[in-house]
Formats: structure tokens, C-alpha cells, sequence
């Protein structure tokens, strides 16, 4: 497996690549657990060679204490890339992915200023200007994402048609523990007791006759809901538990039965 830290790493591996070989990649943020590893055996069973970028993107936190408490566990997230077979692991520093220091960007003016964009200015913005740096970067055939963060998924997949991108987006199902919780890597920041109550939220999710039921809910459970709406037969919320100041941020999304 190649550690690419520099973009001429990145180059040099890509360049080494078949021509007529078929390029997967799937951008994280580290902290790598089950879900992370769906999306890398999909490309895997379906691609000639695998890349993943590992890259906490300061761009697109607007909270600083979101930011500085992201969990990194980088030497295992190697070992456990290492494991997966993985082709090129893709680390890259701020000053690489951003000589421009962020002057340019990608702004989707309807959709995400929605949902988790509504409650998180700006997020979008750098997710999708991060996502068009590695896709011009690795130059995949396909790219993996998960369905956990769906609006993400939809804002990308609607990226790539306006831009005319030659890459295939790939989505792929939510992973979860076995008591229904989203594995996410900021699970790893929950408190045992917050952790014990996670999984009422997708429950919740699932089952509430009404998105107000929902959140009616939820603030009953003692969740702060930062919102639930139903778009097309998918019920999506966001909420945050814990005490302030240890707050986690949670996001889920479940298809309706109709
Ligand atoms: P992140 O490292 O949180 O930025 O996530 C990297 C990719 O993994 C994104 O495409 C996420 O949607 C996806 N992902 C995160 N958690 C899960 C999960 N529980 N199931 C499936 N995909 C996930």
C-alpha cells in the first residue's frame, strides 16, 4: 500500500495505474470503523485498484470545537487500510489541498443551505469544494459515499451532473451497530450514558407516524433536535446529545415504508 503525504506522491501512483484499469475512491475523514469499510470493499469488489483519502477538512466545520475534538486515529486507520488491501492511502496537508488558501470554492445555492445546512453555515460549501480537489486529484472512475450522510450524497451526485464530471457516484447503505446506531466516527466522543441513548433516534426516525411525532419524540427522550423532515419518502433529522460542551452531533435517515 502507498502513503501518499504530497501530491507528487498522489501523481506518481495514479500515473503508475493502468490506463485501462477501473480507479475506486473513497474519501474519509479517518477514524475509520464498519461503514468506512462498506464503502472500501465496494470498490474494491468492483474496481482494478483502490484509493482512500484520509483528510479531517477544516473547511467544512463551522464549529472550532467540532473541529479540534475530530477523533484521529491515523496509525490504526493505516493498519486497518493495510488489512483491506487498499492501493494508495492519500493523507494530504492543508497547504497541498488548498494553495489557494480556500479562495476559490464550490457553492450549491438551493438544496444546501437545507437540513444540515441550515444549521451548519458554510458546510457544504466546503464539502463540495474538498470532494471537486480529490476527484480532480485521484481521478477515479467511481467514487463511494455513504448514504448516512445523504444530503452530502445528493449534493455530490448533483455536483458532478452541473459540472459534467466524469465519475460515477456510487452510494452505499448506512452500517450500523447492532442496537440501530449509525456508526459514525464522532461516536467515538459520546459519553457511556449518551451512548446508551443514540439509538432511540433512528428508532425514533423509523417509527414516528409524523416528522412533528418525530421531533415531539425525540425532545421528549431528551434529544435537541435540530431538525426532521421527510424529502421524497426518506424521513432525515439531526440532533445532538449530551450535556454542552460535550455535545455530539448526530445525523440518520431512513427510507419509509409507503
Ligand atoms: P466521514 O469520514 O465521516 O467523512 O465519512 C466518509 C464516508 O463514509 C462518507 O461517504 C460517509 O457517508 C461514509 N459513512 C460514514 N458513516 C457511514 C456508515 N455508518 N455507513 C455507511 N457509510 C458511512
Amino acid at each position: 500500500m502507498i502513503v501518499a503525504r504530497t501530491l507528487g506522491e498522489l501523481r506518481s501512483w495514479r500515473d503508475a495505474v493502468d490506463s485501462e484499469a477501473r480507479v475506486g475512491f473513497v474519501p474519509t475523514m479517518g477514524a475509520l470503523h464498519k461503514g468506512h469499510t462498506s464503502l472500501i470493499e465496494r470498490s474494491r469488489a468492483t474496481c482494478d485498484a483502490t484509493a482512500v483519502s484520509i483528510y479531517v477538512n477544516p473547511t467544512q466545520f463551522d464549529n472550532a470545537d467540532d473541529l479540534a475534538s475530530y477523533p484521529d486515529t491515523l496509525q490504526d486507520d493505516l493498519a486497518r487500510l493495510e488489512a483491506l488491501s487498499v492501493d494508495c492511502v492519500f493523507v494530504p496537508a492543508y497547504q497541498d489541498l488548498y494553495p489557494d488558501d480556500f479562495a476559490y470554492r464550490i457553492e450549491e445555492r438551493q438544496f444546501s443551505s437545507t437540513l444540515c445546512g441550515a444549521h451548519r453555515p458554510g458546510h457544504f460549501t466546503g464539502v463540495l469544494t474538498v470532494v471537486m480537489k480529490l476527484l480532480n486529484l485521484v481521478q477515479p472512475d467511481a467514487a463511494f459515499f455513504g448514504e448516512k450522510d445523504f444530503q452530502q450524497l445528493t449534493l455530490i451526485r448533483n455536483m458532478v451532473d452541473a459540472f459534467f464530471m466524469n465519475v460515477e457516484i456510487v452510494g452505499c447503505p448506512t452500517i450500523r451497530e447492532s442496537d440501530g446506531l449509525a456508526m459514525s466516527s464522532r461516536n467515538l466522543n459520546l459519553a457511556p450514558s449518551d451512548r446508551r441513548q443514540a439509538p432511540i433516534f433512528h428508532e425514533i426516525l423509523e417509527k414516528a407516524s409524523s416528522d412533528d411525532d418525530a421531533r415531539r419524540q425525540l425532545g421528549e427522550a431528551g434529544f435537541l433536535v435540530d431538525y426532521v423532515e421527510t424529502i421524497e419518502g426518506r424521513r432525515l433529522g439531526a440532533v445532538t446529545v449530551g450535556p454542552t460542551g460535550q455535545s455530539v452531533r448526530l445525523i440518520d435517515n431512513t427510507e419509509l415504508e409507503m
